[in-house]
Parts: C-alpha cells; sequence; structure tokens
C-alpha cells in the first residue's frame, strides 16, 4: 500500500514534525489525529511514522521502520528562465520524473523583466518542487539552485556526461547520445524560448558539452525539458 507521503520541516532521531503551512494543512483541512499513520522523510531517510501530537503550528510523528527508498536520478537540469507559468509547470513534472537539482540559467534571450524577477521566484519554485516531491512520493527533494549565469552554471562538474538540447542539432539524437550511460551524473542544457545565442552555444562547447537533438521539431522549453528528462530516466534510471 502507498500511503501518503510527507516530508519533514524538522527531526531528532526518533520524531520529525511539519511544521508552517504543512501542518496548518495536516491539521486543519486532513483533520489529522493522533495515532494515525504515514510514511515521512526525515534528513533524507524514509519512515513509517506515527503522529504522536497535532497542533496547527506542528504536527510530530514518532518515526518507526525506516523503508527503502527510490534515489533521485543522478541529473541536473540547467533550465533557461522563461515565462513563469510554463517554468512552474516544467519544474513541477521534472521533479515527478526524478531530477536531482535544477540550476535556472539567466540565458542571454531569457527576458530581461523575467531575468530580474527571477530571484524572487527560487521560493516559489522551491515549494513547487517540494510538493511534487511529495505528491510523486518521492524520498527526496530536488534541489532548485539560486538563478546564475551561464558562466557560473557551467563551472560546475567534469564528471558528468554534459549534454545541450539543441534544435539546431541535426545528427546525435539525445537517446544515442545516452546509450551505454556510465559517467557518475548527467548533466542537460535547456534554452530559453528565443533559443541559445551562437555565443552561448560555443562556451559550451568549449566546457565539453555535445549538442543533442530531440527530434526535427521545435519544442517548447517546457515540452523539450520533459521530454528530456523523460528519455534520460528511461536510459539512465
Ligand atoms: N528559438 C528557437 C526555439 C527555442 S526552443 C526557434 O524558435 O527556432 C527552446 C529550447 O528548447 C531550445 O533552446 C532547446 O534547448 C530546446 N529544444 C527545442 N526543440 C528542440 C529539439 N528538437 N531538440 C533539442 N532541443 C530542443
Amino acid at each position: 500500500m502507498t500511503r501518503r507521503r510527507w516530508i519533514a520541516d524538522t527531526w531528532t532521531d526518533t520524531t520529525a514534525s511539519l511544521t508552517g503551512e504543512q501542518a496548518t494543512h495536516l491539521a486543519r483541512v486532513l483533520r489529522a489525529e493522533i495515532g494515525q499513520v504515514f510514511d515521512v522523510v526525515a534528513d533524507g531517510h524514509l519512515h513509517r511514522a506515527e503522529i504522536s501530537r497535532v497542533s496547527e503550528d506542528e504536527v510530530v510523528f514518532t518515526l518507526h521502520e525506516e523503508l527503502s527508498a527510490d534515489a533521485a536520478l543522478p541529473l541536473t537540469l540547467l533550465l533557461s528562465v522563461f515565462k513563469f507559468d510554463r517554468m512552474e509547470w516544467a519544474i513541477e513534472k521534472v521533479t515527478e520524473l526524478g531530477v536531482a537539482r535544477v540550476v535556472p540559467v539567466l540565458a542571454r534571450r531569457t527576458e530581461k523583466h523575467l531575468a530580474h524577477a527571477a530571484e524572487k521566484r527560487v521560493e516559489r519554485w522551491k515549494r513547487i518542487a517540494r510538493e511534487a516531491a511529495q505528491q510523486s512520493r518521492r524520498s527526496d527533494v530536488p534541489e532548485i539552485a539560486d538563478p546564475q549565469t551561464l558562466k557560473a552554471a557551467l563551472r560546475d562538474d567534469a564528471s558528468s556526461l554534459k549534454l545541450l538540447l539543441a534544435e539546431t542539432e541535426q545528427e546525435n539524437s539525445l537517446a544515442n547520445a545516452l546509450e551505454n550511460f556510465q559517467a557518475a551524473g548527467l548533466m542537460l542544457a535547456i534554452g530559453p524560448e528565443g533559443g541559445w545565442t551562437q555565443e552561448e552555444m560555443a562556451l559550451f562547447t568549449q566546457q565539453g558539452w555535445k549538442h543533442v537533438t530531440l527530434g526535427p521539431r521545435i519544442l517548447r522549453a517546457e515540452t523539450a525539458a520533459i521530454a528530456a528528462v523523460s528519455v534520460a530516466a528511461a536510459l539512465i534510471g
């Protein structure tokens, strides 16, 4: 049986607590009661857990046995900042599909007003990732990094396979690039609605990224993100 899953805000060795909005929701909307059993993630570990105290500010669980949990995909997604409603949708869906980390990138063609507002959006993106993680029964919440320039985002990680999703690539497909995947991790990058500039593509190439395609059709950024993560999940998951 899959029980409703919560990701704790605070914990000790033997207890875990939900606070703030989560506690209010559980106490008021779901009418939590002492003795009810849920699955609770505390400190990255999944436990069966029983409610031992309820108020609208805090719901405390006693932790029982640890349960086995699937790990996230070893996948970091560099996601150019694009229109926020679509961006939020992309973050929710790639969380469900199992990404470990999303890095919002301020690309050259990210619209200026979005780039300025991005910093204030991070908290909301984190909340969306957290809710999607719980809803999809993940045992971890993907990390949502602070929005950063492409240069900063590309400083990351030498041990990963790095693939740039580019609608201009005509030969190498993402699926082919992931055949015999053996790297420690995978990084994928999705451009903004206006696509990557030549300069940005050159920067990626300098840092060892390979261009790959999802096929001959031009996808919207959020479609490309979801399609790319789905292909990766099927081949490296
Ligand atoms: N400005 C471009 C489209 C950009 S689509 C144009 O209209 O011509 C936004 C992003 O989605 C791209 O930067 C790329 O990362 C990704 N993308 C879209 N279609 C793709 C495809 N067929 N293969 C790989 N990536 C794609």
